[in-house]
């Protein structure tokens, strides 16, 4: 038995479904997953002594590649300075200075320790600030687990969605409104009928939870016109793309100011941070100024955060987004090249250091579309690539995630498997 299998069968005795996280246990792809023993730069190592180049990159963090030679000293030293103190320390006071010179449309900031804690507290907080009840989410988004957020759009286009997941209450997703991701109009009837009540919008502003899928050119631009239109509050969350997508995130790159921005991942730089921030008169409605609550032992833990100011250091180095766009292009491209001349229907897009591969002929824009494709296609790439050493995200609706570390000779490698891979899909 191999050694990946005997850990899971071992953690499958203790942990539910064997994992800390779901998408962890390959259920979506089947098989065993891998339990990763080390990782540097853009590989990991699985408990078997298998080498993979890992396009998951802990889903984000891992934008310098894994185990950065600054980034382990940056926690080294702070570790010898003690773990936590539940006080304040110098460390949080740079890292909310450098969120907030770094993304002009944050000019206060809370840290948090996860994504969920930050969209969470954020939608608290955007409900305290307009006193209004009313949110609006998107299919195919993940915002992470809060209850008011496990849910899927109802039967009709403005009756308040399904819980998601046993243990929601109805009641908790009474106010949660889910439409479909692109579709403005929808959005527009809402505030039409509901202009009063709705607190905010949510959403990725580049989706990377149902694959990655782009917003349509006016899509964001008019969620932010209804937001300023009706007073509700509009809440980009870049958990995901925050640094990853750009160095300003998808607000750099379309110029769009929310009111409020969620971030997490990257600016932990592998370690426990997550931040909710934006427009100053929301955030002096968050406690202790203001009466919206929120609260945390582990926030703004010290070892996190300087991990986190470590990675936010180098992302701001001349060039760094330049070589990180190359390497994803480099792979982009080849993987679409591979497929093309192997006959087999796939796209791809891709963004900074943010990717989706599609088995269907076109760029999926919804939820559905990413749905209609070849699913089971996927499935035979996901486990042929693996057995040739490359680890993509184990299902078909994530997005994948490339680092710096992935020169070009390492995804020229990566879509060289592909290509076998490919050929072999024609036989
Ligand atoms: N928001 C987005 C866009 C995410 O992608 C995720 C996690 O993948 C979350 C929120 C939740 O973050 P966490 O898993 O740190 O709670």
């Amino acid at each position: 038995m191999s050694r990946n299998s005997e850990l899971f069968e071992r953690a499958c005795k203790v942990i539910p479904g064997g994992v800390n996280s779901p998408v962890r246990a390959f259920g979506s792809v089947g098989g065993t997953p891998c339990f990763v023993e080390r990782a540097q730069g853009p590989y990991i190592w699985d408990a078997d002594g298998q080498q993979y180049t890992d396009y998951v990159g802990s889903w984000g963090p891992a934008i310098l590649g894994h185990s950065d030679p600054d980034v382990i000293k940056a926690v080294q030293e702070a570790a010898v300075h003690g773990l936590s103190y539940g006080a304040p320390t110098e460390g949080e006071v740079v890292l909310a200075e450098t969120l907030t010179q770094m993304l002009p449309s944050i000019e206060q900031v809370r840290l948090v320790s996860s994504g969920t804690e930050a969209t969470m507290s954020a939608i608290r907080l955007a409900r305290g600030f307009t006193g209004r009840n009313t949110i609006i989410k998107f299919e195919g988004c993940y915002h992470g687990h809060a209850d008011s957020l496990l849910v899927k759009a109802g039967s009709g286009l403005l009756t308040f969605g399904n819980p998601t997941s046993a243990g929601v209450p109805a009641e908790f997703v009474a106010h949660t409104l889910v439409l479909d991701y692109n579709n403005l109009d929808a959005v527009r009837d809402a505030f039409k009928q509901k202009g009063d009540e709705i607190a905010c919008i949510i959403v990725e502003p580049f989706a990377g939870n149902m694959n990655l899928v782009r917003p349509a050119p006016g899509f964001l631009e008019g969620l932010r016109e209804l937001c300023t239109e009706y007073g509700a509050v509009l809440i980009f969350d870049e958990v995901m793309t925050g640094f990853r997508v750009g160095p300003q995130g998808v607000q750099g790159l379309t110029g769009i100011r929310p009111d409020l921005t969620t971030l997490a991942k990257v600016i932990g730089g592998g370690m426990p941070v997550g931040a909710f921030g934006g427009r100053r008169d929301i955030m002096q409605c968050v406690a202790p100024v203001g009466g919206v609550y929120q609260a945390g032992t582990l926030s703004g833990n010290p070892v996190a955060v300087a991990a986190g100011l470590a990675t936010l250091k180098k992302l701001a180095q001349p060039g760094f987004y330049d070589t990180l766009t190359a390497n994803t292009a480099n792979l982009i491209q080849g993987l679409k090249a591979a497929a093309q001349e192997a006959g087999v229907p796939f796209t791809a897009d891709h963004q900074g250091g943010l990717f989706g591969i599609y088995f269907s002929e076109n760029v999926p824009t919804s939820l559905a579309a990413v749905s209609a494709g070849d699913i089971e296609r996927f499935k035979q790439f996901f486990h042929a690539m693996l057995d040739k050493g490359v680890y993509f995200a184990p299902s078909a609706f994530e997005a994948g995630f490339v680092s710096v570390q992935h020169t070009s000779d390492i995804t020229d490698a990566t879509v060289q498997a592909a290509r076998e891979v490919f050929a072999n899909f024609k036989n």
